[in-house]
């Protein structure tokens, strides 16, 4: 996959982060996160249905190990960290765990200004470090999520669509590169309205390998990045394949794919 468009040392970072996660993990017992139960809002994501209990023990220290990551790989940001591990007592961890499960960027970029830590930092360490129990919960609902009609956004976490992988014989599964949730879609639908008038889905395929591929509805001008996995690609975790195929994101959205129609006409 061509990756030119983000640095090696970008790519090295998100795959030990990548890495990290999946230790974390293997610690977790789903049993104490979230008890599998019979989902009534068919438009409502699970984790917004459902209660996701954070152990704010665990996620702190998680928290803490990231931040030391990040010094690892970027020295200047050494005081950064220790501004936030010394802000971080048991009521700003909970509100941390709580806004970043709320999706609230806002909340995390008025801490940044607060603290006078780079503005990016407090959000991207708090998100890392919440999705190992979002992947738990995933695979505690894996058989229930093609039943969840939450168009356009991951049935478990809430996170936009963008990214689907080929298995099998061709088939279709969407991946979430957050929660990494996977379930099946039809082949010729798009993912985000559910239209499968042909004639308005076309598909792209980028440069020479022919294992990758966007999807563009112009019914609601959403995009899909699809993927074939069955021959390359297969170690790469979903969040690993998102990351390296920013470049069809771009590309799609140079198109002037991504943007939902009503704000393209307005
Ligand atoms: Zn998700
Ligand atoms: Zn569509």
């Amino acid at each position: 996959m061509k990756s030119s468009v983000i640095s090696k040392e970008y790519l090295a970072l998100q795959t030990d982060i990548s890495n990290l996660q999946k230790e974390w993990q293997k610690k977790l017992e789903a049993s104490t996160i979230i008890e599998k139960q019979t989902l009534t809002e068919k438009q409502v994501p699970v984790i917004a249905q459902t209660e996701v209990v954070i152990n704010l023990e665990q996620y702190k220290e998680w928290v803490f190990e990231l931040g030391d990551l990040l010094v690892e790989k970027d020295p200047k940001l050494i005081n950064d960290i220790k501004t936030i591990k010394e802000s971080l007592n048991d009521g700003v961890v909970k509100r941390w765990a709580d806004e970043v499960l709320a999706f609230n960027q806002l909340f995390f970029a008025k801490y940044a200004e607060e603290a006078n830590v780079a503005q990016w930092l407090p959000y991207l360490i708090a998100e890392h470090a919440i999705r190992p129990f979002l992947r738990v919960v995933s695979e505690v609902f894996k058989e229930d999520l093609s039943a969840l009609e939450t168009k356009g956004s991951c049935p478990c976490c809430g996170e936009p669509i963008r990214l689907a992988v080929l298995e099998g014989k061709g088939s279709k599964m969407i991946v979430c590169p957050r929660c990494e949730a996977k379930w099946q879609q039809k082949r010729l639908q798009c993912s985000s309205c559910g239209n499968e008038d042909h004639k308005k889905l076309s598909y792209y395929t980028v440069e020479e390998d022919k294992n990758l591929q966007i999807e563009v509805c112009e019914e609601c001008n959403s995009y899909m990045k699809i993927i074939d996995t069955r021959k390359k690609y297969k170690k790469l975790t979903p969040f690993l394949l998102d990351v390296n195929s920013i470049h069809l994101d771009i590309i799609a959205q140079e198109k002037g794919f991504g943007i939902p129609k009503e704000e393209v006409s307005s």
